[in-house]
């Protein structure tokens, strides 16, 4: 059967490169960076290099680069690190939005529980963040102002200069979860005013289980995982030392004619979208043009996400629904459900998030499938036609 994959928001496959980069120090090279012998000093000057390469490719500089292990440890660093900072000060209030990956939600909702006023900022109906609203909703007491670079469900990509800018002048630190937009697009810190920022690996062709935050020089973050002294006491423990260098590998070919990528991606998108919306009650999600250049979400009218999904599963093709099966009930997705969609709507979605290797024949193919599948379910369907 002929497999195709298009979930690559979920993660990505490992890149060639990445994995030839990681293998000597997953064979060879076995030392602990810490060690001062000559192994412990190869695995050192792997580490660094990989942190330069990381730094390099935000326009950053590599003192500001802490390897975590992933997105979601990054994230937690980030926001727990500068609440306990500032844990017996008078700024206790942080804002966020409604449409936050969970590592971002839970854990402002967990400081939220222990002492600090959150505010969750609503979206529009293309899930844009208004600047101006979030503007309004500072007051002298915000400390943290966290807003995604780009959204992992519907791709859309957020105003974060100007929230950055809105920010610095009115004295908050501003994180953005930049999980989504790397390789994805442009991120400058030397030119964005971002004072944290998250990545993970294997969003952008990299392995698994390593990421790394930024944090800009002068913001003080405590550290929350206590122990060695790696990373700056920042994220102790002996270094996953293969990951990073494979991370290091794939930001520098993540970051490599980015333009020339973004535009064959886009192309192919719009060549899918397109496709899709020739199907009969079939509604674009998020916005149509400030969206990452692989994501594609969609609502497919009287049909369930979810069937979709292992139907389209049946055929080969790795798409994501917009709900979960959690208990026996099918609850729609947050995200979709903050753009104001209904949950009829909201169940029906899909998204399918394109990477490395789709081709347009294949997403004809997807079109195709998708409008069969359709076909017979809403056939199927006992719920009674809008
Ligand atoms: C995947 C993802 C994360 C979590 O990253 P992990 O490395 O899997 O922990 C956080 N935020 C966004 C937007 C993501 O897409």
């Amino acid at each position: 059967m002929h497999k195709i994959y298009l979930d690559h928001a979920a993660t990505t496959p490992l890149s060639e490169e990445a994995l030839t980069a990681m293998l000597p120090y997953l064979k060879g090279v076995y030392g602990n960076p810490s060690s001062l012998h000559i192994w412990g000093r190869e695995a050192k000057q792997a580490l660094e290099m990989a942190r330069e390469k990381v730094a390099r490719a935000l326009g950053a500089s590599p003192e500001e680069i802490y390897f975590t292990s992933g997105g979601t440890e990054a994230i937690n660093i980030a926001i727990q690190g500068l609440a306990r900072n500032f844990s017996s000060g008078e700024r206790r209030h942080i804002i966020t939005s409604a449409i936050e990956h969970h590592a971002v939600l839970d854990t402002i909702g967990y400081l939220g529980r222990n002492g600090f006023e959150v505010t969750i900022l609503p979206v529009d109906q293309f899930g844009m963040v208004d600047p101006e609203e979030l503007a309004t909703q500072i007051t002298e007491k915000t400390l943290l102002v966290s807003i995604m670079t780009a959204n992992n469900e519907i791709g859309t990509i957020q105003p974060i200069e100007e929230i950055g800018r809105i920010c610095r002048e009115r004295g908050v630190y501003f994180h953005t979860d930049a999980v989504q937009a790397i390789g994805n697009m442009e991120i400058n810190l030397k030119k964005q005013p971002i004072d944290l920022l998250s990545l993970s690996a294997h969003k952008f062709y990299g392995p698994k289980g390593v990421g790394a935050l930024y944090v800009r020089k002068n913001v003080g973050v405590e550290q929350i995982v206590f122990g060695g002294a790696q990373e700056k006491k920042m994220r102790p423990g002996t270094e996953n030392l293969p990951g990073i260098v494979g991370l290091g590998r794939a930001i520098e070919l993540a970051t490599t004619d980015l333009e020339e990528k973004i535009r064959s991606l886009k192309k192919i998108r719009d060549h899918l979208i397109a496709g899709l919306l020739q199907i009969d009650e079939v509604r674009l999600n998020g916005h149509p043009e400030k969206r990452l250049p692989g994501n594609v979400n969609v609502s497919v009218l009287h049909v369930e996400g979810e069937s979709l999904l292992l139907s389209l599963d049946l055929k080969g093709i790795a798409v994501s629904s917009g709900s979960a099966c959690t208990a026996s009930s099918l609850e729609p997705s947050y995200v979709l459900l903050a753009t104001g969609l209904d949950n009829y709507t909201a169940q029906g979605s899909l998204r399918l998030s394109l990477g490395h290797g789709n081709t347009k024949e294949d997403l004809d193919y997807t079109v195709n499938a998708i409008k069969d599948i359709a076909l017979k379910l809403r056939a199927m369907s006992p719920v009674i036609l809008k």
